[in-house]
């Protein structure tokens, strides 16, 4: 059945003559003009199968919302792009913003071997060399394990670590630690992808070491510990230590697997940090596979790191899905930095994600003070911009129960859900956090080198509002 034909369609520009138009043009040399031919013809489209009598009734009207429709896809395309953004949500280590900012090292060694390096090869010997080889020696030293080997995260060390060591047998678990970590990683489907059993043993708040031993069994392949780390068991209960888990598993032949999720490497309680399980701990203790991320409390790319003894590690090495889980050379590289800054003992001096932990009221006082004076003698808009006491969090599912008291730049002077989207949707983007009504810019996760860049932002989005009202 045909349609009869819709008065406005006649009014349809032709595509070269919506791409001769000066606005789509320019878009053209930004976007490629096949890119934006395609928009053209989807925003006809588009306009063909509208209602008539929402569309405008002449010829240059119409071409005018073609190009308004074209330039507003163009928008969309630009706002999707990966760019940089200011963390003012006071949450260090936020997934949603690519976790763990990196050290100043560890971003000009991705530079320094963008072009290519020796990733698989003996430069010493000209032969095909091992990936990964000197990333692992460094994380030997780091935490005195025999072996490490390196996968795309720790969702992927999980699965490797599961699968190579328990296919189609059974894995101890305490009922208090089948996590969900976020978005589709929960742990009794990360089991059922690499073909294990599941089996639970003690309740949600307690589990003892008698539980673990009573559900070994000829099936058993590994005793598995999880670290809580995004909630906290507290009150009325009980868990068992990797120590006596790695005990009890050497009774039984079995290996224990600890999944200690963040990667600590040392005692932030100090910091007023507690309760993060350390890597070497774990191993001293016994455990026979430690697994931790790159992005966390170490401070690095994302990864998924494994560590522990030789025979087991060169296993997990050996499976084909290790394959499909490396990592390329510029987290190699950058994991590669942040480790020598670890192993110089310069974390808390250069890894950007320890150092904001680290930061403390009277740190950010300063800076506060110094960026007020500058938003109140450039800023000629109507917001009024002040000091306010706030609580920062680690984010990253580390130290969930755990504040951190910090300060931030308070912003009032219009709806702060609108204000909030117009310095995110700015460049760079500014993403806040809004309490009780007020946009406040969290200084802990602002890095200082981008102090300027802020103000400059805020100074824009304050006098943008000015001219909108
Ligand atoms: C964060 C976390 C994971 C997942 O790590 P990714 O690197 O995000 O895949 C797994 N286990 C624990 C205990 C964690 O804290």
């Amino acid at each position: 059945m045909t349609s009869p034909v819709q008065p406005h369609l006649r009014l349809l520009p032709a595509v070269d003559r919506v791409l001769g138009a000066p606005e789509v043009a320019a878009l053209c040399d930004a976007h490629g003009r096949a890119t934006v031919t395609n928009y053209v013809r989807n925003v006809l489209d588009e306009l063909r199968a509208g209602a008539a009598d929402q569309l405008p009734d002449n010829a240059p009207d119409m071409e005018e919302e073609v190009v308004r429709r074209v330039s507003e896809r163009a928008g969309q395309s630009e706002r999707q792009r990966l760019r940089r953004v200011i963390n003012g949500t006071g949450i260090v280590l936020h997934t949603n913003l690519g976790r763990a900012p990196l050290a100043k090292r560890a971003v000009e060694a991705i530079a320094e071997v963008a072009a290519g390096a020796n990733l698989e090869v003996d430069l010493e010997t000209g032969q095909r060399g091992r990936r990964g080889a000197a990333v692992e020696s460094l994380l030997r030293e780091l935490t005195g394990a025999e072996a490490a080997l390196v996968v795309n995260n720790c969702a992927a060390a999980t699965l490797l670590t599961l699968q190579t060591v328990a296919a189609g047998r059974d894995v101890v678990i305490s009922r208090g630690q089948l996590i969900e970590i976020g978005g589709a990683f929960r742990l009794p489907d990360v089991f059922r992808q690499a073909g294990v059993k599941l089996v639970e043993v003690g309740t949600t708040n307690r589990t003892r070491l008698a539980d673990y031993a009573a559900a070994i069994h000829g099936e058993t392949a590994a005793l598995l510990r999880v670290h809580p780390s995004n909630y906290r068991i507290s009150g009325f209960s009980e868990s068992t230590s990797i120590g006596e888990l790695a005990a009890l598993g050497k009774e039984a032949d079995l290996p224990a697997i600890d999944d200690v999720g963040s990667g600590c490497l040392y005692d932030l309680a100090r910091y007023g940090l507690a309760d993060e399980p350390i890597v070497a701990d774990s191993l001293r203790a016994g455990a026979s596979l430690v697994l931790f991320s790159g992005d966390k409390l170490l401070g690095g790319p994302q990864c998924g790191i494994i560590v522990g003894g030789r025979e087991l590690v060169d296993r997990l090495r050996s499976n084909p899905l290790t394959r499909a889980l490396r990592v390329d050379k510029l987290t190699f590289a950058a994991l590669q930095a942040t480790l020598e800054i670890h192993r110089a003992g310069r974390a808390f001096e250069e890894i950007p994600a320890l150092q904001q932990l680290a930061l403390t009221e009277d740190d950010l006082r300063p800076r506060a003070v110094a960026l007020l004076a500058q938003l109140n003698a450039q800023s000629a808009g109507k917001h009024r911009f002040s000091i306010r006491s706030v609580d920062s969090a680690a984010g990253g599912g580390s130290l969930p129960d755990q504040t951190l008291p910090s300060l931030a730049i308070r912003i009032i002077g219009e709806n702060a859900t609108e204000l909030a989207a117009r310095l995110r949707r700015g460049n760079p983007a500014v993403l806040s956090r809004i309490v009780e009504d007020e946009v406040l810019i969290d200084l802990r996760t602002v890095m200082p080198d981008d102090d300027d860049a802020l103000v400059g932002r805020l100074v824009h989005a304050s006098q943008a509002r000015r001219e909108s009202t």
